[in-house]
């Protein structure tokens, strides 16, 4: 018997706004995979390659681009980042929820090709607040900082916009205590 085709899951939000810490969460869930994103930026302490990205050279993003190994691909802060084409389709194949956390450009293309999922956005309370978790979470300097605060304010415009008269989201979650967050989304995932 064929197995039920599996779920997208699209996860989005501002730098601190706490999507990666929903989505740690949810890959717990056995019926979960992710996707690793291709990137350009440079590591940062505690990562691996292949584990938390794909980390490239701008020459072989570029290459990988034009060989159209990317789902959706954006520029994020002078970095580039793609999401593999490959490991969705396999997954969704046998029937698992395939999660993908990226920004809103790469959902925007994603919706403009009616590909069909459960699009999330995880807000923050406010602007000042992202501003404060970016600062304790002590990953970033404070040039960068002011960066991905400018950048949240106009992903969080973008969030509530359309794509072809819909919702470009189909919720925005306010991340104001994470375990309540978390709950929220794995009720919209699993009802
Ligand atoms: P960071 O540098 O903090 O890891 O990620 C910066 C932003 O890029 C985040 O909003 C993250 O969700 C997004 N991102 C990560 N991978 C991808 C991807 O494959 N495609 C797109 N469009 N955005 C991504």
């Amino acid at each position: 018997m064929d197995e039920e085709r599996g779920k997208l899951v699209v996860i989005s939000g501002p730098s601190g706004a706490g999507k990666t810490s929903v989505c740690r969460a949810l890959k717990k869930n056995p019926n979960v995979e992710f996707s690793v994103s291709a990137t350009t930026r440079s590591m940062r302490e505690g990562e691996q390659d292949g584990v938390d990205y794909h980390f490239l050279s701008c020459d072989d993003f570029q290459r990988r681009l034009g060989e159209n190994q990317f789902l959706e691909w954006a520029s994020y802060n002078e970095n580039l980042y793609g999401t593999p084409r490959w490991p969705m389709d396999a997954a969704l194949a046998r029937g698992k929820t395939f999660l993908v956390e990226i920004e809103v450009d790469g959902t925007r293309q994603l919706r403009e090709r009616a590909i069909d999922g459960l699009y999330v956005f995880i807000a923050p309370p406010n602007i000042e607040e992202l501003r404060r978790r970016l600062v304790n979470r002590g990953t970033n300097e404070a040039e960068e900082i002011d960066q991905r605060v400018h950048i949240a304010k106009e992903e969080i415009a973008a969030a509530s916009s359309e794509v072809a008269g819909s919702p470009l989201y189909d919720v925005i979650v306010e991340n104001v205590v994470l375990e309540d967050t978390i709950k929220r989304v794995e009720g919209l995932l699993w009802p």
